[in-house]
């Protein structure tokens, strides 16, 4: 939005992430790294009388009583700042510039790559044909696939949810996949092409050894565990709380899973800004209130994810993670685009993104109902191209 004197003698609070300031002749840019969806904001700029704009945090930036070690220093969100002789167009252009050649050390998220991802077919398939989400996912079906996308010039093949036999230990399911992925991969590799895979990072079924080494690192609230819940048509899992010591070993399952299987792009789905409060982890502690660690975990999560993604990609520079941000909720902001890039659409857009009412016994995607092609809605990202490359805002 375009701000003026009387915002400022107002006092008007703006959320960013990014502001912008010039007279004609100089510009400038600030921005902060901490992500969410509007109106959820975690810090702000907030717009004083005297013509000052003060950045300041709103919640969960710490709690209260937070230990500073050696170990474990203080540790702001990082900012950005640029000034140029310009207007904002001149601005826009070195910015951009930046977000795609320099603010990445994990150069892969930056290459424009095309992408086919099976969830749309396996979405249509429950609910237009009348079959499961995992019907397809088998060797044959994905053989085929592959066949087609390398005609159309696919270059990232990645298989979505069902090609694993439980999440937490991501063993590729042998009853699909028989030889483990390694037909799908030299298929891949024959035609140049790389294999993505889908992941539900918070996500460890009931009897997968990674819940039984990290049990202390289930999300609860007050005091209590939620129920594990299947994930799409697999063993019931439990939520995994990423701002504890589980996300170390996260990490290390996708290290493993380049080394083992081939993967070099991930998919990340389902992880929510909030939903924890428990005292044992990494968040706050028994002498925080139940609100003070729920914020603080909500503003954690996604610094806890780009940590994730860095390790990954120390350790492996040809892994790209993509986070979904398709759903409401999720960590929002410049900060993980210096880790990875955005999922901003694979199969939705739904019914109530438009207002539009879910018709009677209809699903909730438009997508799954044949009909022409919605390239309106993959031209989306381009709203945003002129500060953020495109690149970072996938469309499978
Ligand atoms: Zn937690």
């Amino acid at each position: 939005m375009a701000v003026g004197p009387e915002q400022f003698e107002n006092g008007l609070s703006l959320m960013g992430p990014m502001i912008v300031a010039g007279d004609g002749e100089h510009s400038l840019l600030l921005a902060y790294e901490h992500g969410s969806q509007v109106p959820d904001a975690f810090v702000e700029f907030a717009l004083q009388a005297d013509r000052a704009v003060v950045l300041q945090g709103v919640k969960g930036n710490y709690y209260d009583g937070q230990k500073l070690t050696e170990e474990a220093p203080f540790e702001t969100i990082w900012f950005q700042f640029a000034a140029l002789t310009g207007g904002e167009k001149e601005l826009s252009h070195a910015y951009r510039d930046f977000v795609l050649k320099y603010q990445s050390l994990n150069t892969q998220s930056r290459k424009p790559y095309i992408f086919y991802n099976t969830w749309a077919y396996q979405e249509r398939n429950k609910h237009w044909n009348g079959e499961t989400y995992l019907a397809s996912m088998h060797q044959q079906r994905i053989l085929d696939e592959i066949e087609v996308a390398y005609r159309m010039g696919v270059e990232v093949f990645v298989l979505d949810t069902g090609w694993y036999q439980k999440t937490g230990d991501w063993q590729v399911d042998t009853n699909r996949f028989p030889d483990g992925l390694r037909a799908i991969k030299a298929r891949l590799d024959s035609y140049g092409m790389q294999l993505g895979l889908w992941f539900d990072p918070c996500a460890a079924a009931v009897s997968s050894a990674m819940l039984q080494r990290h049990a202390d690192c289930t999300i609860s609230w007050r005091g209590e565990t939620p129920e594990p819940h299947a994930v799409w048509e697999t063993e019931v899992s439990h939520r995994m709380c990423l701002v504890s010591r589980y996300s170390e070993a996260f990490a290390d399952e996708l290290i493993r899973l380049v080394r083992e299987v081939g993967v070099s792009y991930f998919k990340w789905d389902a992880i929510h800004q909030y939903g924890c409060d428990d005292a044992g982890h990494q968040h706050g502690n028994g002498d925080n209130s139940s609100q003070e660690r729920a914020d603080c975990y909500a503003f954690e999560n996604g610094r806890a994810m780009i940590r994730v993604v860095d390790k990954l990609c120390r350790e492996c520079p040809q892994a790209i993670v993509d986070f979904d941000i398709t759903e409401g909720r999720r960590f929002v902001g410049l900060g993980f685009l210096a880790a990875g890039k955005y999922f901003l659409i694979n199969n939705g857009p739904y019914y109530g993104n438009y207002d539009i009412p879910v018709p009677p016994e209809q699903w909730i995607n438009i997508f799954v109902h044949p009909g022409a092609a919605r390239t309106r809605i993959c031209r989306e990202p381009l709203t945003f191209d002129k500060w953020i490359p495109s690149i970072l805002f996938l469309t499978h």
